[in-house]
């Protein structure tokens, strides 16, 4: 961190906030003195230092970070790549293309296992359904709740496929103990609240990327889990708003190298929300194969068309068998480069 003083500062007052800065925190201070001004260079752990805190002081003039302001999730302290695995041995992460799919809602006993027992038969090796569902009109369709989740872990005992599915709130925290993964949703990246108490966990945590979000808020957003003790988190990049509109979102495809190269936590691309429509899925699955993902989230439905949530971006069974294809030969093909 560099702090800039505002010039012709009297001596104590620096020698003040030097020993203010070394005993409370684990930083050596350099000094430079200039004609006018000094400037102070704090080498250490400076994550814990609250940069708008130094830039109050009134003889500060300026503050600038050079190190990032997240520890657990840097790539800097921890260079190999975090690989998350569950109990049934399923791994995320680690030079692997983990499938994660399912649909978008849980709707009925038969649509997920259906869905279930043919992502399976493609590849798939999480089930993915939202059971709480955050929906920008309170007059749709909200998830079936707790009898949801109750109906992802009879697809699960069907197919043994871990299940992925959305927490909404706190409140909710007891009916996820037998959940495997825990989906923190776009809208809930800065739930600060809700982040802590995930962290509190011994559970992966899916944290997805904000549609307003950029990508060292969402790092910010996994140090929060970490944090609190909770590693096991996985990054998504699932589309961030910008002014186009024929998609329903823009795939921020750069953020995988981005993201990987800032952090050692694994990070899955999720085309269906990135688009928001059915051919697009492909091909941007096809992309963050070659990319470098560590995985995919992709909504299957098994009759779009009447689906309770995000028909127009759910691609079939058949298709997300063609599509598992493709894509693992695409990610068998870049990883041999
Ligand atoms: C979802 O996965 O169904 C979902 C609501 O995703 P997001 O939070 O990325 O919008
Ligand atoms: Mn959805």
């Amino acid at each position: 961190m560099i702090i800039v003083l505002k010039p012709n500062q009297k001596q104590e007052t620096i020698d003040a906030f030097i020993k203010k800065l070394t005993a409370e925190y684990e930083v050596q201070v350099n000094t430079w003195v200039g004609t006018h001004s000094t400037v102070l260079g704090l080498i250490g752990d400076t994550t814990v230092i609250d940069s708008e805190y130094v830039a109050a002081q009134d003889f500060v003039e300026s503050v600038k970070r050079v190190q990032e302001p997240y520890k657990k999730a840097n790539r800097k302290f921890h260079p190999d790549d975090t690989v998350i695995t569950l109990p049934g041995g399923q791994k995320i992460g680690g030079g692997s293309l983990t499938m994660i799919a399912g649909p978008c809602s849980v709707e009925s006993e038969e649509q997920i296992c259906l869905v279930a027992e043919s992502v399976k038969k493609s590849g798939a090796q999480f089930l993915r359904g939202g059971a709480f569902k955050p929906r920008t009109s309170p007059y749709a369709f909200q998830g079936m709740k707790a009898q949801g989740l109750e109906l992802l872990k009879k697809a699960r005992k069907l197919t043994g496929l871990p299940i992925v599915t959305e927490i909404m709130s706190i409140e909710h925290l007891d009916l996820f103990e037998d959940v495997d993964v825990i989906q923190v949703g776009a809208r809930n990246m800065q739930n600060f609240e809700l982040l802590k108490q995930l962290g509190k966990l011994d559970k992966p945590i899916l944290l997805k990327r904000g549609l307003a979000n950029t990508i060292e808020e969402l790092l910010m957003s996994a140090e929060y889990i970490m944090a609190e003790g909770n590693e096991q988190v996985i990054l998504c990049e699932r589309g961030i708003r910008t002014y186009e509109t024929i998609t329903r979102n823009t795939l921020d495809i750069s953020a995988v190298p981005v993201i990987k190269r800032l952090s050692h936590l694994p990070v899955i691309v999720d085309p269906s929300h990135a688009s928001g429509i059915n051919w697009l899925i492909e091909p941007l699955a096809i992309a963050a194969a070659a990319i470098g993902a560590d995985g995919l989230i992709i909504e299957v439905h098994n009759d779009p068309s009447h689906a309770l949530c995000d028909g127009a971006q759910s691609i079939t069974p058949d298709q997300f068998e063609v599509l598992s294809r493709k894509v693992n030969r695409v990610f068998e093909t870049v990883s041999a480069l």
